[in-house]
């Protein structure tokens, strides 16, 4: 693991955003500074990452003065003291608990989702994975039987929809390979293998079938240009859920629902400083 330590002279919440946006898997904020934990691998281009970031971010009056960034890198052994602490268990409601595998539950859930911090984005500790997480324990017995997840990451929303939806059967992709080794293994760990199938690629390359329910928790200007496609392969009265938007980013994303006319806006959500919103796909 790789642990940055970024300060500058604004909110925490801006700096925490740039790590994420980078890949961080976790951050722990702090005045006007945050800890990040990055992979190891790759660790010279996602620091060009954050570089590059912070000074659009400095050219645009965002931030002030000179950020500062270092980083070191943090020894498996070293856990007790260093980011693993970090990873606690996150619970949705009375249904999900997303942890480590060291950690424990600490309340009675329905279902325990063992996620390894690893390459992959989702570790249940970002807003917008929580969003849509408690989407899925909303919705409970009405989840469809078949689903579809864009951008599955570490495959945390795929399965949650499995363990919630005995039975249920996902197609989940993500155009990273990594991501996808790392969501089959945790779907093994999670034994719902055998209920999500799995591919690198993304909306493109699937042609015939058509899914009620669609999680998409990607950047809002990836969602635009794949609005015609998720049009596509939303079954009739289906719906897709949208995370990963910034609440700031709101108009924007109505607009561009409003320009394309065929989908109805029924809920948006909020946790921190990001937005998910709820469609139904008008016949
Ligand atoms: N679903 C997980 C991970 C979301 S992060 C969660 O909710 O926590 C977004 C993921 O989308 C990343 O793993 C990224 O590799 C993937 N991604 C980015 N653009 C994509 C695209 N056009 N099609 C499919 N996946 C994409």
């Amino acid at each position: 693991m790789l642990s940055a330590r970024l300060a500058a002279d604004t909110d925490a919440d801006i700096l925490s955003h740039v790590c994420f946006e980078a890949g961080a898997l976790g951050c722990e904020e702090r005045e006007s500074m945050v800890i990040a934990w990055f992979p190891l691998q790759n660790a010279r281009t996602l620091i060009q990452d954050v570089n590059q970031r912070l000074a659009s971010l400095l050219a645009a009056g965002i931030l002030q003065g000179t950020p500062s960034l270092s980083t070191s890198v943090i020894e498996e052994q070293d856990w007790h003291s260093g980011w693993r602490r970090f990873f606690k268990p996150i619970l949705v409601d009375r249904v999900f608990c997303v942890r480590p595998p060291w950690e424990k539950t600490p309340e009675p859930v329905a279902h325990e989702i063992i996620i390894e911090p690893k390459q992959a984005f989702g570790t249940g500790n970002h807003a917008t994975t929580w969003l849509l997480l408690k989407k899925i324990a909303e919705l409970g017995a009405a989840l469809p039987e078949r689903a579809l997840d864009v951008g599955t990451g570490s495959g945390i929303l795929a399965i949650a929809h499995a363990l919630y939806r005995p039975g249920s059967r996902v197609t989940a992709c993500d155009i990273d390979p990594v991501a996808v080794e790392n969501a089959q293994e945790n779907a093994a760990v999670n034994g719902v293998a055998e209920n999500i199938a799995l591919f690198t690629g993304s909306l493109p390359a699937l042609k015939q079938e058509r899914f009620p329910l669609i999680y998409a928790n990607l950047q809002s200007h990836i969602i635009e240009p794949l609005l015609p496609d998720f049009y596509r392969l939303t079954a009739e009265n289906g719906i897709i859920l949208f995370s990963g938007i910034l609440a700031e980013e709101e108009d924007k994303m109505r607009r561009a629902l409003d320009d394309d006319a065929r989908w109805e806006l029924y809920e948006i959500t909020r946790r921190d400083e990001w937005i998910a919103m709820s469609v139904r796909k008008r016949v």
